[in-house]
């Protein structure tokens, strides 16, 4: 498969470059040129498949011939070595041999080593960049700007990884108290560096955005971003869209599917969008904004407005101008009728959030992280408008520990921290204060390689 830049649709290039270097000459992101549409037999022998040898199947539309189907199988059996239940709120497993019967679930991304829906891309990025260097005798520094959770997942689905650097720029004071340990813990010794910046995550992505730009810069460091501007990020969202659809649709063949997404930067909707495309049986997305919804406003009236962030409750979506949306428009043509008819949004503030949280709880004793509660909710409020009998699946994007002092404040109670977490919080922690200045990134790069 070919990518082509979003800038200019005559620009093209293999997937190894477009990994590699992140963005287009012309500084456009990148998107496949084409996407493959299964057919019902097809997508019946991946239905059955584990998740990771469907994703391996599907990784080889995507991936050019630096991969083998061996490589490919490996390397998706290694990332994807943990469960992706569906599950209902009073705790029954989806089991597509022998369904109960259940209309709601609650998809839970957050069973991988950093406990949030982030692994999944980090980890099939890691292994297919680590993959190519190993062949190539090359280097890369990778700059990851993050909310919170992209870089726990990218460090640490790069740590010790020969010939690459990450660096991980996060705002300080914008991260949950959990999420700067996990980013700061990772060992002095090592390979991952967390820097906090002095202002917003709009700061760390712009600051990100503009290293970029600098010809120079890219060229010294060999600059490699692993956000989700990088287009390795952001197929391997759609397998999990792909495979989940074919368990449910297994599972309850009448109904209609319908996904709700927590969304910020966009990646995950994109993922969900691709997988449609390619044939996945999803009939619609539910996109849930906390108080930065240009995605939501763009659903509603058309037009899109960019706008600075302002910090919520759901921080890892706590973005005004979303990396992903030229992607959507990309894959739609620009049409805003067809993504308007199939993705519904709502916005909502931290008080709806937090009373959400806290009556789930409350009712059920399922406990969900704020991002989960946003896109629930949404989901609760789509099904208000609708008398079609749809599966409702809500994508929870991460572990609620991972958000242990602001969840612990909503439900008045404690929450456990997993083990992992634990080790993370109680590890020394390392970190560099930094103004966002392009000139002090480029040096303390240039000191830390
Ligand atoms: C990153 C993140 C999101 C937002 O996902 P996007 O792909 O940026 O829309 C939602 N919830 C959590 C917990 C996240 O880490």
């Amino acid at each position: 498969m070919k990518y082509h830049s979003i800038n200019d649709p005559e620009t093209k290039t293999g997937f190894s470059q477009a990994l590699l270097s992140s963005l287009a000459p012309d500084g456009g992101l990148y998107m496949p040129d084409s996407l493959p549409r299964f057919g019902d037999d097809e997508l019946a022998r991946l239905g059955v498949m584990p998740f990771h040898a469907c994703a391996a199947h599907l990784s080889r539309f995507f991936v050019d011939s630096h991969f083998s189907d061996n490589d490919l199988r490996d390397l998706c059996a290694d990332a994807y070595n943990f469960p992706l239940p569906l599950r209902t709120l009073d705790g029954q497993i989806l089991d597509p041999a022998v369904p109960e019967p259940g209309d709601a679930y609650i998809m839970e991304m957050w069973h991988g080593p950093t406990l949030a829906f982030k692994d999944f891309a980090a980890r099939f990025m890691g292994r297919t960049v680590s993959h190519l260097l190993a062949k190539s005798g090359e280097t890369r520094t990778i700059l990851v700007a993050t909310s919170g959770d992209t870089g726990g997942a990218i460090g640490h689905a790069f740590l010790n990884l020969p010939g690459v650097r990450v660096f991980i720029l996060y705002p300080e004071g914008g991260v949950s108290s959990v999420q700067e340990h996990q980013l700061t813990s990772m060992g002095k010794k090592y390979n991952v560096k967390a820097i906090a910046i002095e202002g917003t995550f709009d700061d760390c992505q712009a600051l990100v955005k503009h290293a970029f730009a600098d010809k120079d810069m890219c060229a010294k460091h060999q600059l490699m971003s692993a956000n989700s501007i990088n287009i390795g990020r952001v197929i391997p969202q759609s397998f999990y869209y792909f495979w989940t659809s074919l368990q449910i649709k297994a599972a309850f063949p009448g109904r209609p599917i319908v996904y709700g997404i927590p969304s910020g930067n966009l990646g995950n909707l994109t993922g969900g969008l691709i997988a449609r495309k390619m044939g996945a049986p999803i009939d619609k997305f539910v996109v849930g904004n906390n108080a930065n919804h240009p995605f939501v406003d763009y659903l509603d009236t058309g037009v899109y407005t960019p706008r600075n962030s302002v910090p919520t409750l759901s921080n890892a979506m706590d973005i005004g101008r979303p990396n992903n949306f030229p992607r959507i428009l990309d894959l739609f043509g620009g049409d805003h009728d067809q993504i308007k008819n199939i993705c519904t949004g709502f916005h909502y503030t931290d008080e709806q959030t937090e009373r959400h949280l806290r009556k789930v709880y409350s009712r059920s004793g399922y406990l969900m992280c704020p991002h989960t509660a946003v896109a629930h909710l949404a989901m609760e409020d789509f099904a208000s408008t609708t008398d079609k009998a749809y599966t409702k699946i809500t994508v929870s994007t991460a572990h609620p520990a991972k958000f242990k002092h602001e969840v612990e404040q909503i439900i008045r109670d404690s929450v456990p921290l997993p083990a992992s977490l634990a080790r993370s919080v109680k590890a020394k922690s390392h970190k560099h204060l930094m103004a966002p200045s392009l000139t002090d990134l480029d040096a303390y790069i240039a000191e830390n390689i």
